[in-house]
């Protein structure tokens, strides 16, 4: 068998204002055929890395094409969307035939003249591969699952998990599902159920973890192949977006859409208790005060993960005003402060505007007293299981009691090695803000004796029946409307 693998991620918030240009994929890459080389640390190079072992595990040639990832930002510019995907065509056609084509998607990218860039991917990939190749998509669970994407692909198999901790896990089923396509020995049927909802759903609170957890049982069935939740992007304004359920069964139709409707059906059972309900500011911090160790709270509003600027200081301002004592913050995004700072050098104290900067969804700016504590070019964090997310240019600035991590590359606080490479000592802290959504639990879990997900103002705002929609096609979702499944 020849393989063939490229990605092409990210994830677009097509209510932010600024686009996801060239730049945006030159964080971490973008890697023209050499991710499992040059860029094995990053989340894309894991991944292919893992398609490439069991290729040579089991005799397969593989040949690996671009692999790109942007920071979630607004619409990807055109030319830079058909760039990268035309380099891929390209090598599929240059170095082909193939008969299994790996591709790692988002599944919520849209481009400034394509709401639905990865199913225009498939179509493509697949009118240049024909019918009988096999082509897979791994994506991301906060996906606008299209009928075009699902047409065009042999099969879908989406994260399971909300830390998304398992991308080597999917991949290799997905591996597995698509070897077995080429070779003859499985026929993937796949079915969409549309749940009719807008949500966030983290998978390591109930309801949804035992929901997840019936995912992993339906697979588990005879004939059953693969099970996903595609929990929708609520920032990304596209005809299909929304929550959905996809089943892959081997040559049985029926089973894939019975199993669909299945875990569709107890989703939607469990709808009202599936909305967050995050404390406001002074709530939360009333709660971090009485607990006993150290509390982690979220400010889940101004995630870059979701293509929030990063730059909305609400949370530290309250935290500043309550004079929080022994507490950490980060991480900020401030290019400008970070530079300012820099050149002041360790040990300096200067007047410092910090946040603010990006637009409306920033809020105000803050005027503060810093004093600079360290300074790390090139700055990183753990991200999502062993991979290493970078920061570019980092400061730990003291403000009053407050700890705070300024940085000069847009990216969500995973991991407490964003403080501590910096030499914050996190062991006696009470409280630490993080600007995540749900992604920092995986490592922050660990130190924190209560985890607080805060409502804090940004552009990421869990009031999904508030947002202002123009393309998607059913306006009338949970929790817009209370029951439009009618049931
Ligand atoms: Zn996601």
């Amino acid at each position: 068998m020849r393989v063939f693998a490229a990605g092409l991620i990210t994830e677009t918030n097509t209510f932010a204002p600024w686009p996801t240009g060239a730049q945006g994929f030159c964080e971490e890459g973008p890697f023209h055929g050499d991710v499992t080389t040059r860029g094995k640390d990053t989340e894309m190079g894991l991944q292919a890395s893992g398609w490439r072992d069991l290729c040579h595990e089991r005799g397969h040639e593989f040949v690996e094409s671009l692999f790109a990832i942007a920071q979630p930002s607004g619409r990807a510019v055109q030319s830079v969307y058909e760039g990268f995907r035309d380099e891929i065509l390209a090598d599929l056609k240059a170095k082909g035939p193939f008969d299994v084509v790996l591709l790692s998607l988002h599944g919520a990218m849209v481009s400034q003249a394509c709401d639905d860039c990865e199913g225009d991917i498939l179509a493509r990939v697949r009118a240049i591969v024909g019918p009988n190749a096999a082509v897979g998509a791994h994506l991301d669970p906060h996906c606008h699952l299209t009928p075009l994407m699902i047409e065009k692909a042999t099969a879908i198999v989406i994260m399971k998990e909300y830390p998304h901790t398992d991308y080597m896990e999917r991949g290799k089923e997905l591996f597995d599902i698509c070897i077995g396509a080429a070779q003859g020995t499985l026929k993937p049927v796949s079915h969409l159920f549309d749940c009719r909802m807008v949500g966030f759903y983290p998978t390591t609170t109930e309801p949804m973890r035992s929901l997840v957890d019936k995912c992993f049982a339906a697979e588990k069935r005879p004939g059953v192949l693969s099970v996903s939740i595609g929990h929708g992007f609520p920032w990304g304004d596209t005809p299909e977006t929304g929550t959905k359920i996809l089943a892959v069964a081997d040559g049985d139709a029926a089973l894939a859409q019975s199993v669909a409707a299945g875990i569709g059906h107890d989703i939607y059972a469990h709808r009202e208790a599936l909305l967050p309900k995050f404390p406001k500011i002074e709530d939360a911090l009333g709660t971090a005060r009485e607990t006993n160790g150290c509390a982690v709270l979220a400010d889940t509003a101004d995630n870059a993960g979701g293509g929030a600027p990063s730059d909305n200081v609400s949370l530290l301002r309250a935290m500043i005003e309550h004079k929080v004592q022994d507490a950490a913050f980060g991480c900020i995004w401030d290019p400008i402060a970070v530079r300012t700072c820099a050149e002041a050098g360790v040990g300096a104290t200067l007047p410092l505007r910090i946040g603010g900067k990006s637009g409306p969804a920033s809020g105000d700016p803050i005027d503060i007293i810093a004093t600079v504590k360290a300074f790390r070019a090139d700055h990183d964090q753990q991200g999502l299981g062993p991979s290493r997310s970078p920061m570019g240019d980092a400061v730990w600035i003291a403000v009053e009691e407050i700890d705070v991590v300024l940085m000069s590359t847009r990216t969500q606080t995973f991991a407490p090695d964003a403080f501590t490479g910096l030499g914050i000592d996190l062991k006696a802290k009470r409280m630490i803000a993080v600007k995540s959504s749900w992604h920092f639990q995986a490592l922050f879990g660990p130190i924190a004796d209560r985890i607080i997900p805060v409502a804090t103002p940004g552009a990421i705002q869990m009031d999904f029946a508030a947002i202002d929609y123009r393309k998607k096609r059913d306006r009338d979702f949970f929790p817009r409307v209370k029951n439009p499944l009618g049931l």
